[in-house]
């Protein structure tokens, strides 16, 4: 029997995560309601819910007028909590502007240990001290004995395993070939043709040997790398397939320019996957944070996953699901009337949901993880390509219940 793995999770045929840095969110409401409406169908203040999986990211001290874990009550910290332990605050986004001694970033760490499920996925900030790019984010988190430096509490440790560190690319689909299809825009030949030359001599300066635009050339969402100290991590690369270049409509008042049609056709004729860059809690304004045409640009994204067509997960999960892919080897033995998938593999529990192996007699596969039977394989009927697949499912996160004060 032929037994090959499946790119993406059943059914899907492309992965995207919408990673939002909070800079500016203005207060708690707009930073809750907006999680509820991007992952419930709720009715919210920002409009009735969409129902997708997006996580969003946090930090501590900052200017007393931007919502932060600091600058939040205590309803707001101990709602913060509750969606991390859902995987819905998924991204730690440096330790804030003001963080810049050991000490401070001994207690803000110990905050994050305190619930069930901790943060894995670093971004680093502006300016933050804490950063841990010394480059383009001009951070001292990785430079040892530094005043910010963390990296032997928050990354030696096991504790962070995703870095983020700056860099963001044009392109709308990784982990494929470049393809600068969806940038062209009619109406603006002069600025979009201008961003896809930029993206172009990016791909250049990396093939002459630039280490700044390594991971643009190669156009896949993780590499393996290290941190200014030796510290080995899984960095990755944002996207923000912007016609106007990768910091222009990078924020809720501008996505409707980004999650488009042609933006997300292209994610899904190259079966791309893509981590988002863009800053949800920039809104249009406190009393009005989205308008229509931004309610437009998140439905049409849901309208993607509810055909099957592309999967929203959030930053951890689809950074989680690469690494997994990226590092996984099997082999298949037929055995008593069975084709066996042996499966190895070092990560384990949430890192393995989403595999995918097309075979022509599903009902005949049986998976082993690492030696040992796996019973609860599930059987997929025939997808777009017309084959048929068993899955290790794809669960979707539990939205808790943050409505009303806890
Ligand atoms: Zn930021």
């Amino acid at each position: 029997m032929n037994i090959s793995l499946r790119k993406y999770p059943y059914p899907y045929q492309a992965m995207l995560a919408v990673c939002s840095d909070l800079d500016e969110t203005p207060n708690k409401e707009i930073y809750f309601e907006t999680a509820r409406y991007l992952n419930t169908t709720e009715q919210t203040i920002l409009g009735k819910g969409v129902g997708l999986e997006v996580g969003n990211s946090i930090y501590f001290d900052m200017p007393e007028n931007q919502f932060s874990y600091t600058n939040t009550d205590n309803d707001g910290r101990k709602k913060i909590h509750y969606l991390i332990d859902s995987g819905h605050i998924d991204c730690l986004h440096s330790f804030g502007d003001f963080v810049n001694s050991r000490e401070r970033i001994k207690l803000c760490w110990a905050e994050l240990q305190k619930g069930q499920r901790k943060l894995e996925v670093w971004i680093d900030h502006a300016q933050a001290p804490t950063n841990l790019d010394d480059d383009i984010m001009q951070g001292e988190g990785a430079v040892a004995g530094a005043d910010a430096f963390h990296t032997d509490l928050t990354v030696k440790t096991g504790g962070l395993s995703f870095i983020w560190k700056g860099r963001v690319t044009s392109i709308a689909s990784q982990n494929v070939k470049r393809n600068y299809r969806s940038l062209f825009n009619i109406k603006e030949p002069y600025k979009s043709g201008k961003t896809i030359l930029i993206e172009f001599i990016k791909g250049w300066f990396a093939r002459l040997g630039s280490v700044k635009y390594a991971m643009h050339k190669d156009n896949h969402v993780l590499r393996k790398t290290q941190l200014l100290d030796g510290t080995p991590v899984q960095e990755f690369m944002r996207c923000n397939p912007s016609w106007g270049g990768v910091s222009v409509f990078d924020s809720a008042r501008g996505i409707h320019n980004v999650l488009t049609e042609s933006v997300l056709n292209t994610l899904l004729k190259n079966k791309g996957c893509s981590v988002l860059y863009s800053h949800l809690g920039k809104v249009f304004s406190g009393e009005q944070a989205f308008k229509q045409c931004t309610r437009d640009a998140f439905e049409l994204l849901a309208a993607y996953q509810k055909n099957k067509l592309i999967l929203t997960a959030t930053t951890r999960r689809l950074l989680g699901y690469c690494r997994t892919v990226e590092e996984l080897s099997f082999m298949v033995k037929s055995a008593d009337d069975k084709e066996q998938i042996h499966l190895s593999t070092t990560y384990k529990g949430q890192d393995l949901y989403g595999l995918t192996w097309y075979a022509d007699d599903p009902e005949k596969v049986a998976l082993y993880i690492n030696g040992k039977y796996y019973s609860n394989l599930q059987i997929n009927p025939a997808d777009n390509s017309g084959r048929k697949s068993v899955s290790i499912a794809w669960p979707p996160l539990v939205f808790p219940d943050i409505k009303s004060p806890v």
